[in-house]
C-alpha cells in the first residue's frame, strides 16, 4: 500500500517549483547561501499549502471607493522550530503570517540511539495558540516530531501540523501512529533512513549545509553513528515494512 493511502494526513506538495527548487537543495554543489535561500523559498510553498485551511472570519474594509466584506485568519498561529535546522524555516512562514508566535523547542538526537532528547523549552504553562506548525526540515525517524508533538499536545494546543522539506517513510510512519491528527507537509518523501540515521538520497544534513557548519562537532546524526544506531533504523523499517 502506497504510503499516502496508509497515512491521509501525509500532504506531498505537487507543485512544479517546489520540485524544481527541491532539486537544487538537493545538489552538493549547492552552497551555503543558496541553500539557505531555497529553504526559505520551499517554506514559503510548502507554507502557503498547510496554511490553506486555517478558518477566517469576515471583516469589513473600506477600499478608496467603497466598502467591501473581506477576511482575517482567525486562530493565532504558533511556529515552533525545532533547533536548529528549523529556525532556517521562521523567517518565511513569518513573512506568510506576521502574527504568529515563534515557540522554539530545541531537541538533539542521540547519536547511538537517535532517541529526541529535549534541551530548550520555553512554553508558558497554557497555550496562547491555537494553530501550531512544527518547523523543521527532515523528518527522519519521526522520533523528534513525536515529541515535538508529545510536548505541544500537553501545552493544549489545538491543532499541530508538521512542515518538512524531506521526509523518510520511516519518519512519516512514526508520526502518524503516534499522533495521527498531525497533518504533515512535504516536498518529497525519499527512500529510506540509510544505516547512520540519514534520508537517501535527502540532502544531507541539513543544519550544517545551512549554517556552514562542515567541520563541527559530532552531534548530528551519523557522525558518531555505531551498531545501536543501525539497529534502530532496522527497527523502524521492520515497523514500516509490518503496518505495525
Ligand atoms: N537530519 C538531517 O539533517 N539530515 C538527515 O538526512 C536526517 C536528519
Amino acid at each position: 500500500m502506497e504510503l499516502a493511502d496508509r497515512y491521509p494526513n501525509l500532504a506531498v506538495s505537487s507543485h512544479p517549483l517546489v520540485a524544481h527548487k527541491l532539486s537544487i537543495l538537493r545538489d552538493v554543489a549547492t552552497n551555503t547561501k543558496k541553500f539557505r535561500e531555497l529553504v526559505r523559498e520551499l517554506t514559503w510553498l510548502l507554507g502557503y499549502e498547510a496554511m490553506s485551511d486555517l478558518d477566517t472570519r469576515p471583516r469589513t474594509v473600506r477600499t478608496p471607493l467603497e466598502e467591501t466584506q473581506g477576511a482575517e485568519v482567525e486562530p493565532k498561529v504558533g511556529l515552533v522550530p525545532v533547533l536548529r535546522a528549523g529556525l532556517g524555516m521562521v523567517d518565511a512562514m513569518l513573512e506568510l503570517i506576521p502574527s504568529a508566535e515563534v515557540w522554539h523547542i530545541g531537541l538533539y538526537r542521540d547519536e547511538r540511539t537517535l532517541k529526541p532528547v529535549e534541551y530548550y523549552n520555553k512554553l508558558p504553562d497554557a497555550a496562547t495558540a491555537q494553530v501550531c506548525l512544527i518547523l523543521d526540515p527532515m523528518l527522519a525517524t519521526g522520533g523528534s516530531a513525536a515529541a515535538t508533538v508529545d510536548i505541544l499536545k500537553a501545552w493544549g494546543a489545538g491543532r499541530i501540523k508538521q512542515v518538512s522539506l524531506i521526509a523518510a517513510p520511516e519518519g512519516v510512519a512514526t508520526l502518524s501512529e503516534a499522533h495521527p491528527d498531525v497533518d504533515i507537509h512535504v516536498a518529497a518523501v525519499d527512500r529510506a533512513l540509510n544505516e547512520r540515521g540519514y534520508i537517501v538520497p535527502g540532502l544531507g544534513d541539513a543544519g550544517d549545509r545551512q549554517f556552514g557548519t562542515f567541520a563541527g562537532p559530532a552531534s548530528e546524526p551519523g557522525h558518531a553513528a555505531g551498531d545501536e544506531t543501525a539497529e534502530v533504523v532496522r527497527r523502524l523499517q521492520r515497523d514500516l515494512a509490518g503496518g505495525r
